[in-house]
């Protein structure tokens, strides 16, 4: 959750789509296409708003001129050179790297984070400018209007119960469908392609492979399944990729495509936050604290949680029952941020009204609405602080709301400042780009410069076997600090 959370959701844009036939730039073939390059555009520049309002852009100028500039170059020398390219990363601490329509391309900090040089940064993006240039959302988004699958969302009161949460919500979802393994592989080939063009050595790829693998495993073995969305759950396998980075890099002239540019990229790197940023709002124990917002609220033990950019989430073990954390935007108080609430089409208000919750004015009211899943029953709170109002919805489908209402009403009664030190000074971790002054290991870096995260983790990060790898004299080595 950030600290200023825009709540205007975005309406998809209902595409007036003419059919015909276009040229894919890449193939030379003729395919068919519903959708124009200009409304392919537009439909980019939406989800880009829509991208950069959700998650959150990384607050560093100059890291993002960077991205731009190499994505920008690989861009201009590509087949759609005349596409309002625009490259950025954005503040999310997961691994991940998607191309919109239109030349719109984004990749996490948590991606940089795993990355160690300016090679393997423009193969990322090579990689995501192929998606663009062979036209691969459009097709998509032809077949899937061909199969009407709509583009129209659900309603902005209830996500769906089992699909809480991430990005993939509403009208984005489209946006997010996996490619299919051809054109994981053509977009594979297009960057490597791009990235030697600029004199990048390719096979720097490989290892932004194996670093996806090992996050992969690492986080498999932790806690069962996969933190990596998109990226890597829809690519093929990565012993299959590295091979045919190997591949492609055979027929590449000796000493032609040689850039790597290490130190440039961890300098750019130096500062930025690493993993979680807790000033953002985090979880202990069940009980979400934030920091810059100074308040928190507790949530029913064993329920899974999510704190998203725009919204902290919490839902049941049986997935029956969610409580949702938001701010209001644009409302003048907690009546205000009711009665727009109850606008709402079908939604209707039960009994309740102006109460206080820990001392906080608040409208607290039990509601009923019929969704696309049916109806359901829950209580929503409005709570006045520092200006803002906070809106709780807590809800499950009808028949098992009496059931979940006692602890529904334990949260929401839960809300409350926050005034300890430690909490309200707490600080995110941060990538330290270190020269190493004489060989080393791993293991002895991180004695002579301690970082914050398991050396397994420094290991992945700094693309080492282990504690007892050998730093060479001079290498540049991330260390991750508080500070
Ligand atoms: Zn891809």
């Amino acid at each position: 959750m950030m600290a200023s959370l825009r709540g205007r959701r975005w309406c998809a844009a209902v595409l007036v789509l003419a059919a015909g036939c276009a040229t894919n730039p890449v193939t030379g073939r003729r395919q068919i296409s519903l959708v124009s390059q200009a409304q392919e555009v537009q439909l980019g520049q939406q989800s880009a708003v829509q991208v950069t309002q959700e998650i959150g852009l990384v607050p560093d100028s100059a890291l993002q001129r960077y991205v731009q500039n190499i994505g920008g170059t690989l861009a201009a020398a590509s087949e759609r050179p005349a596409l309002p390219w625009t490259f950025r990363v954005v503040d999310d601490p997961t691994p991940n790297a998607f191309a919109l329509p239109g030349g719109y391309i984004f990749l996490t900090r948590g991606m940089l984070a795993l990355m160690n040089s300016e090679a393997e940064l423009a193969s990322v993006l090579g990689h995501e400018i192929g998606h663009v240039t062979a036209k691969h959302q459009v097709t998509m988004m032809s077949r899937a209007q061909l199969a009407q699958i709509g583009l129209g969302l659900g309603s902005i009161l209830v996500p769906r119960l089992q699909n809480l949460g991430g990005l993939a919500s509403g009208g984005l979802q489209l946006l997010f469908l996996s490619y299919s393994r051809d054109a994981e592989r053509q977009a594979d080939d297009l960057g490597f392609r791009y990235a030697v063009g600029q004199r990048y050595d390719a096979r720097e790829m490989a290892r932004v492979f194996q670093s996806l693998q090992r996050v992969s495993e690492t986080e498999r073995a932790r806690s069962g399944r996969s933190p990596l969305p998109s990226y890597l759950a829809s690519h093929p396998g990565e012993p299959e990729r590295i091979a045919s980075v190997q591949r492609r890099a055979a027929t590449v002239p000796a000493g032609t495509a040689t850039r790597v540019e290490t130190a440039a990229y961890l300098n750019r790197l130096n500062g930025m936050v690493y993993g979680e940023n807790p000033r953002q709002g985090y979880f202990q124990q069940g009980v979400f604290l934030h920091p810059d917002l100074r308040f928190s609220i507790v949530f029913p033990t064993g329920w899974r949680t999510q704190n998203l950019p725009q919204a902290v989430t919490g839902a049941s073990p049986r997935q029956d029952a969610v409580i949702q954390l938001t701010l209001a935007e644009q409302v003048r108080n907690a009546d205000d941020a009711a009665r727009r609430f109850f606008q709402q089409q079908g939604v209707q208000a039960g009994q309740g009204g102006r109460t206080t919750v820990n001392g906080f004015p608040a409208v607290v009211v039990y509601f009923q609405a019929q969704t696309q899943q049916g109806i359901i029953a829950g209580i929503a709170q409005w709570l006045e602080k520092d200006g803002q109002v906070y809106q709780v919805l807590a809800y499950s489908p009808g028949q098992a709301f009496r059931q979940y209402e006692g602890t529904f009403r334990q949260t929401l009664n839960s809300f409350t400042s926050v005034t300890d030190p430690a909490v309200l000074n707490i600080r995110p971790n941060r990538i330290r780009a270190v020269r190493v002054p004489q060989a080393m290991t791993l293991a002895q870096f991180n004695t002579r410069y301690p970082s914050t995260i398991p050396i397994e983790e420094l290991a992945i990060i700094n693309q080492v076997a282990g504690a007892g790898t050998t730093l060479p004299a001079g290498a540049m080595v991330k260390q991750v600090v508080r500070e």
